[in-house]
């Protein structure tokens, strides 16, 4: 269960460093993830090569000594790769890389972390009678007294000060990466004080190597699920802004062209009625003209908000429908209800009380025509977009700053 565990999360630890790496173009990811799987690899030929596992003396042909080694192997090997990955740092760009030499790259490294695993455990397995006794009869007597022991030993410390003095540990995940390498300590000093196998110090250690080999994936896991937050937030706010118009605010004519048929056949599927308000500004060329187009956006800006702010149910919405010229969208409105809102609308625009010196009125105001859908009114979108705008009509003819139904 603990070689499972060190396995997969040293393997998920290889590969999610070797993902970041493609996208970010960062060489030391790419090194860390040749790294990872090298301990990946060592640690399943440990497992596989442990007497008593699978079989008593342990499979793939191992020897005495070979799971002893390959323990050897792995705890030296790791920060070996690590004070590598930080050596190697120096020598590539960082992400200047095209994508394909970026899995270029990414693959040489990680081959080369393959090639280092695979002959450690050639000579662990293979030409294990090549090295010396490390351990005998599960005492690591042996192991503690080698010089192997402290090379090792050694190996980890290196690493860690090596990794704090270069890096200084800005990032998170240099951060936790000598996490790794300090668990990865204590595991070695603990192997090294228990004595033998399946003492509390060697159980205490095999927790420490769990700590080591799930550090840095912990991190990775929580960046992850932060992006992943972030990422749902930037398209929440492109979502809204994709359906905004950029001066008015107002949802913009796609929105208006997406929803509206939707919505009318919803209503004519439920028997219920829905009508449609179009809005224009009076005399909205000569205001241009007086003021200047900055003004005639202000005021564009003032209308909408006005529009806006005089519709009181969820489904009710206020579209730009070009230069200025905007359509409200009223579902389970009847006529009479919609007139009564086009005048709430017509009078809160007046009431805003804009100067319009060229207008009879003296300031800025709307024409409305409205339609409503129903059993004998239109029922498609176009022809009811259609009355609407000859309702507009009839309320420009009528002298404007008024409300005008469609009439046959
Ligand atoms: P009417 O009372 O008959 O509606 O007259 P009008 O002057 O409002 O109508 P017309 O269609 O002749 O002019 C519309 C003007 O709206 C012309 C254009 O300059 C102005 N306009 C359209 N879009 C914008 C905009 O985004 N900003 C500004 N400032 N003006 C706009
Ligand atoms: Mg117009
Ligand atoms: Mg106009």
């Amino acid at each position: 269960m603990f070689g499972m565990a060190v396995f997969l999360t040293e393997g998920l630890t290889a590969h999610l460093l070797y993902t970041q790496y493609v996208v970010s173009g960062r060489p030391v990811y790419a090194a860390l993830s040749g790294a990872y799987l090298y301990a990946a690899i060592s640690v399943v030929v440990q497992l596989l090569a442990f007497p008593g596992v699978f079989t008593p003396s342990g499979l793939l042909g191992a020897g005495a000594q070979s799971a002893v080694w390959m323990w050897v192997f792995w705890h030296g090997g790791f920060p070996g790769l690590v004070v590598a990955s930080l050596v190697l740092r120096r020598f590539f760009p960082r992400g200047s890389q095209r994508i394909a030499y970026r899995r270029l790259i990414a693959a040489g490294l990680i081959a080369c972390a393959a090639i280092v695993a695979a002959a450690a455990c050639d000579i662990a397995l293979e030409h294990v009678t090549w090295l010396p006794d490390l351990i005998a009869g599960g005492s690591y007597q042996k192991l503690a007294e080698n010089p192997v022991a402290i090379a090792v030993v050694c190996l980890n410390v290196g690493a860690l000060l090596g990794l704090v003095a270069v890096t200084r540990l800005r990032t998170m995940l240099q951060l936790w990466l000598a996490v790794a390498l300090l668990a990865g300590s204590v595991d070695v000093l603990l192997t090294l004080h228990a004595g033998s196998r399946y003492s509390v110090g060697w159980y205490a250690a095999r927790i420490a190597a769990v700590c080591a080999s799930s550090a840095v994936l912990g991190m990775l896991l929580w960046e992850i699920s932060h992006l992943y937050r972030s990422l749902h937030r930037a398209h929440e706010s492109l979502m809204e802004t994709s359906v905004r118009d950029g001066l008015t605010k107002t949802f913009n004519r796609q929105y208006f062209n997406a929803q509206y048929p939707e919505l009318l056949d919803m209503a004519v599927n439920a028997g219920r009625p829905l009508s449609v308000l179009m809005v224009d500004i009076d005399y909205f060329k000569q205001f241009n003209d007086n003021f200047g187009h900055r003004a005639g956006d202000e005021c564009l800006q003032a209308v909408a908000l006005t529009l806006q702010g005089g519709l009181r149910r969820q489904w009710d919405f206020v579209a730009r429908f070009g230069g200025e010229e905007f359509v409200v969208v009223l579902p389970n409105c009847n006529t009479s209800a919609a007139a009564d809102v086009a005048e709430s609308l017509r009078s809160a625009v007046e009431a805003l009380n804009i100067d319009a010196p060229h207008s009879p009125k003296g300031r800025v105001t709307v024409s409305i025509g409205t339609a409503t859908s129903g059993p004998r009114g239109p029922e498609t979108s176009g022809e009811l977009l259609e009355e609407a705008d000859r309702g507009l009509y009839r309320a420009k003819r009528a002298g404007r700053n008024c409300v005008e139904a469609y009439a046959v």
